[in-house]
């Protein structure tokens, strides 16, 4: 049997993965605050009943076999009064544990409902600890949190298999989207933003020094062809001419080296770019491709497999779904 109810720790591994689950979280908090406690890299959403199915047992797997770990412990935090080793609602498993495990384990017995059927909420990480899994049930809400940002290239396919976004791509998918980030309310939608955006991109770095730069000298040259930027365009770039401006953009234009630059108007909720553009004519549509060269360079490049959407044989980028121009359709920018 390679699940179990136990609070049998003789494995030492398994009071790991218990000790992992149960400091992962803030138990004073419930979404769309913050949830988790400690130092998390990086946050993706997912829809909770991927939790619940038969499936997902080959996704922990997965998630164990990547970080080198042995067991996970799932606890049901509502049917757990004292977050304690000895009297939490818990089940392990671990590296054998099949789909037919897994329901079997959740699916409930004896006329008992079991944690599939229950609209509770779950905590669960493994003996390593470099990701944790949050689950409202009752919300529909399901987050895995990654401990640095090594983990989000090495969970790649688990991530996929959960199709698990970042929130900013989950909300800016709008209507269209997943449920239930597609109808979020607005104090829901404000919360998960402002609590569970990503990290930077690691090559991040800010115009405003550039634009900044009063004299002879500018950084046109080193910078990268698209950035992302923080900051109204006055306070990025104080002295560069303003040529037009446009749906929320605005073409620019170095006073040192006259290299144009394209650069979003601030918006709190928005990825804030600013793109080098060669010349003013089609400043508009460069500044898509450009865009979509950013997403794909924040995201890593490629992974191995192909686009989710139907028809289409293009690489999908990494922790995304979709290739670049279907990830960039349905609102991902970064
Ligand atoms: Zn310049
Ligand atoms: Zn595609």
């Amino acid at each position: 049997m390679t699940i179990d109810k136990s609070a049998d720790l003789a494995g030492g591994d398994k009071e790991l993965a218990f000790q992992n689950a149960a400091s992962a979280l803030n138990l004073d908090e419930v979404l769309p605050m913050r949830v988790f406690a400690g130092t998390w890299d990086n946050f993706y959403f997912f829809q909770s009943d991927e939790l619940f199915v038969a499936e997902f047992a080959d996704v922990q797997r997965e998630l164990l076999a990547l970080e080198g770990a042995s067991v996970a412990c799932l606890i049901n935090l509502d049917e757990t009064s004292i977050l304690e080793v000895e009297s939490a609602a818990m089940i392990y498993f671990d590296l054998a544990s099949s789909g037919d495990d897994f329901v079997a384990a959740l699916g409930g017995a004896g006329g008992k409902p079991g944690w599939m059927h229950l609209v509770d909420r779950y905590v669960m990480a493994s003996n390593r600890g470099t990701w944790c899994i949050y689950c409202e049930k009752a919300n529909d809400v399901a987050i895995i949190a990654l401990a640095d940002a090594e983990s989000a290239r090495r969970f790649a396919s688990p991530l996929r298999r959960l199709r698990a976004e970042n929130i900013q791509s989950l909300v800016a998918g709008g209507s269209v989207g997943v449920t239930p980030f597609n109808r979020l309310v607005p104090t829901w939608r404000e919360g998960l933003l402002a609590n569970f955006s990503g990290r930077q991109p690691e090559d991040d770095s800010r115009l405003g020094e550039a634009g900044a730069h009063i004299g002879t000298t500018c950084s046109c040259g080193e910078s990268s062809a698209e950035i992302r930027v923080d900051g109204t365009v006055k306070q990025l770039y104080p002295n560069f001419e303003m040529i037009k401006t446009s749906d929320w953009r605005a073409l620019l234009k170095c006073p040192v080296c006259g290299q144009l630059w394209s650069v979003d108007e601030w918006d709190k909720y928005q990825v804030q770019l600013a793109v080098k553009l060669p010349d003013a004519n089609n400043w508009k549509l460069d500044d898509t491709d450009r865009r979509k060269a950013f997403l794909l360079r924040s995201r890593g490049g490629y992974d191995a497999g192909t686009c989710f959407r139907a028809g289409c044989e293009a690489k999908s980028i990494k922790g995304s779904a979709y290739c670049v121009d279907h990830s960039y359709a349905v609102g991902m920018r970064i």
